[in-house]
């Protein structure tokens, strides 16, 4: 098999391993000194933003024609995966950014490419994505967000809850019923700014884990756009939520792995130095069976991971039961190794003077958020191979 062309596209190119290696330097040198602040004071990893900025990683995957990296979906993986190795909170940059994009670069007009890429890429603005409603979660397609025509305006009024970054980000792709009786088919997609008179946060919800991730409700009272500002046809905006979610699943992927390799890499470390029973913990069988399986399972995500990402980037016909697949399989993974980290390092391991507890809380919202896992699965099996 190895050698092959079908083994090769699941494998890193050597300009992918060059990648892998300049954001984990940076990743270790700027954003894993303030990870444990981040968690503690939950607040925005500015820190972070500002190197990802300044290394031009904060939203690798806008193309290169609206002043992007133009990184390809692989490329995206690897950086989102390393900032998530010493910061899940920090690794929501870019993964949603790449959210709240992709249904501008996907359906959007050209006009509103050129409009909103170029600050994305630039690292004045942020996207994030608002599809989730208080009462419309799993079935996101009963929104109630209304968005009316008015001549060459839309007015939208509603709720959209749980938005990343929502408050940070100055660009939303805010998903609306533009016809109610069409039900998914009639729901539009919308470029909302935050500067728009009747855009307004809710506070900062209290979470579990990535606490320096801002997750707010935002209300939208008589907001009213430009026609223009619509992704897209009417009635295509579910599709391309959707659609977008195929591709995006991909990088709470790598978010998993990302927080399971650094749990991993701490717990490896942590097994040589602490000592009982007059030697190192490491020098167990239980211990070593308990790290073979953490790495073996990594390990598994990591190539289903990478190959969803091959194909997000050719946009194969598969992509839809692999995207949620590899979500699915590398955030359980993620739940289980960050478990047993904190496992290995025993009562230590249970404490914030450690981050493998933080890690662990991390893990939990990858097996929740773009779809829980039992949506996944409801995916994969409308979408078998
Ligand atoms: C921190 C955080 C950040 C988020 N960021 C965003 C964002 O940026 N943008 C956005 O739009 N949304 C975002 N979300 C929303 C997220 O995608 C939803 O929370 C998720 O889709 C689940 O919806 P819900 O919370 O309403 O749960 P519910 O849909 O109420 O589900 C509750 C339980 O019922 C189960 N369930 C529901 N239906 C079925 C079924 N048919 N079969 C089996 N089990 C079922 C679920 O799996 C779950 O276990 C975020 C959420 C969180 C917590």
């Amino acid at each position: 098999m190895a050698g092959s062309a079908d083994f090769d596209l699941y494998r890193p190119a050597e300009e992918h391993d060059m990648l892998r290696e300049s954001v984990r330097s940076l990743a270790e040198a700027k954003i894993l000194p303030f990870a444990a602040a981040v968690d503690e004071e939950s607040r925005f990893p500015q820190e972070a933003l500002d190197a990802l900025v300044s290394s031009d990683l904060h939203a690798v995957h806008v193309p290169e024609t609206y002043g992007g990296a133009g990184a390809d979906a692989l490329a995206t993986v690897i950086v989102i995966e390393e900032v998530a190795r010493v910061c899940a909170s920090s690794s929501l940059i870019p993964a949603v950014n790449k959210l709240g994009s992709l249904p501008v670069i996907l359906s959007g007009s050209e006009e509103l490419k050129a409009k909103y890429l170029g600050p994305l890429a630039k690292g004045d603005a942020m996207f994030s994505y608002a599809l989730s409603e208080p009462d419309a979660g799993s079935d996101a397609a009963g929104m109630k967000t209304r968005a009316v025509r008015d001549g060459d305006f839309w007015v939208l009024n509603g709720v959209k809850r749980w938005i990343t970054n929502a408050g940070v980000s100055e660009y939303y792709t805010v998903m609306a019923v533009t016809d109610p009786s069409m039900r998914s088919k009639g729901i539009s997609a919308f470029v909302v700014e935050k500067s728009d008179e009747g855009v307004s946060f809710g506070a900062p919800e209290k979470k579990l884990g990535i606490k320096g991730s801002p997750t707010r409700e935002v209300y939208l009272d008589n907001v009213r756009i430009p026609a223009d500002r619509m992704i897209g046809a009417e009635g295509t905006g579910f599709a391309t939520a959707m659609k977008t979610l195929d591709h995006t699943r991909i990088t709470i992927a790598a978010q998993a792995l990302g927080i399971a390799q650094g749990a991993l890499d701490y717990a490896k470390g942590y097994v040589q130095e602490r000592k009982q029973f007059g030697k190192p913990i490491g020098d167990f069988q239980g211990v070593q069976f308990m790290l073979a399986d953490m790495a073996m399972k990594i390990e598994a995500a990591r190539q289903l991971t990478y190959s969803a990402a091959a194909k997000s980037e050719r946009v194969d016909g598969d992509l839809t039961f692999f995207g949620a697949a590899a979500k699915c399989f590398a955030s359980d993974v993620a739940m289980e190794v960050t478990t047993d980290a904190v496992q290995l390092l025993g009562g230590y391991g249970y404490t914030r003077d450690y981050p493998v507890e933080r890690m662990m809380r991390d893990a939990k919202i990858t097996q929740i958020y773009e779809g829980t896992n039992q949506v996944q699965r409801i995916v994969m099996a409308r979408n078998l191979p």
